[in-house]
């Protein structure tokens, strides 16, 4: 078994586990690589290992890594997951499969404009600033109500759901309350707007991911806890 497969392995029994507490099913629960500051050979270990959904936090790193990998393994996602620049957004519009991070409503209007060029919607995740330290994401749920009526009015973007990053603490208290705004929010955003899916809830992390399966994340982001420590 590789390093990676035997990572993986463990990881994939404590979701199981949380899974088993919760009363969830596995399925219902997507497994992201966040391959940032990783090599490409690194993806590739994944790749061979099951992976098939790839986090990145910056675009050029992403387009350097993956734009030759992408096209020659079909049936690999790619989510934007760090903090969006303007004049990044028409690469990663191209690039990626969803913005996972799209916090603030300046960066929305961009995105609009460039994902028509696209042969399909551009799925986006809505980031709710849910106490974690660098503040990333929208700060409450009013904005987040005036943000997904700006992302619905551009046909090129299709809204699928909610991410937070909780604040990294051995307080579980803390990170549970964390998850807990978010499916808040989440019941908010569906009565409000019952025409969009609203269903992805992307959260949990190495450090967290199984309070957030017990909150009901639908997208976990594993990155140290895969591939090892980063590099920078
Ligand atoms: C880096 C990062 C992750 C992965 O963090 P780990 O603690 O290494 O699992 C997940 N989500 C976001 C938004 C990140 O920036």
């Amino acid at each position: 078994m590789t390093a990676f497969a035997e990572k993986l392995k463990v990881i994939e029994e404590r979701i199981a586990q949380a899974c088993i507490r919760s009363g969830r099913n596995r399925v219902d629960i997507a497994l992201m690589g966040v391959s940032k500051f990783h090599a490409l050979n690194q993806i590739e270990e994944a790749w061979d290992g099951g992976i098939r959904l790839f986090g990145e936090s910056r675009v050029q790193e992403a387009e350097e890594k993956i734009v030759g990998f992408k096209p020659a393994h079909s049936g690999t996602e790619l989510h934007m997951i760090g903090s969006l620049q303007r004049n990044k957004v028409k690469t990663a519009v191209s690039l990626f499969d969803c913005i996972q991070s799209v916090d603030r409503e300046s960066i929305i209007g961009e995105l609009g404009k460039y994902a028509v060029e696209r042969k399909t919607p551009l799925k986006v995740l809505l980031e709710l600033h849910t106490g974690e330290e660098s503040k990333a994401g929208f700060p409450d749920e009013e904005s987040l109500l005036r943000a997904a009526e700006q992302a619905l009015a551009f046909p090129g973007l299709v809204l699928a759901g909610l991410m937070t990053m909780a604040p990294y603490t051995s307080d579980t208290a803390l990170i549970r309350r964390s998850f807990r705004t978010l499916v808040q929010a989440q019941k908010k955003l569906s009565q409000e707007f019952p025409g969009s899916d609203w269903s992805c809830l992307s959260m949990g992390m190495t450090n967290d991911f199984e309070i957030a399966i017990e909150e009901g994340a639908t997208l976990l982001r594993i990155g140290t806890a895969l591939f090892g420590e980063r590099q920078r």
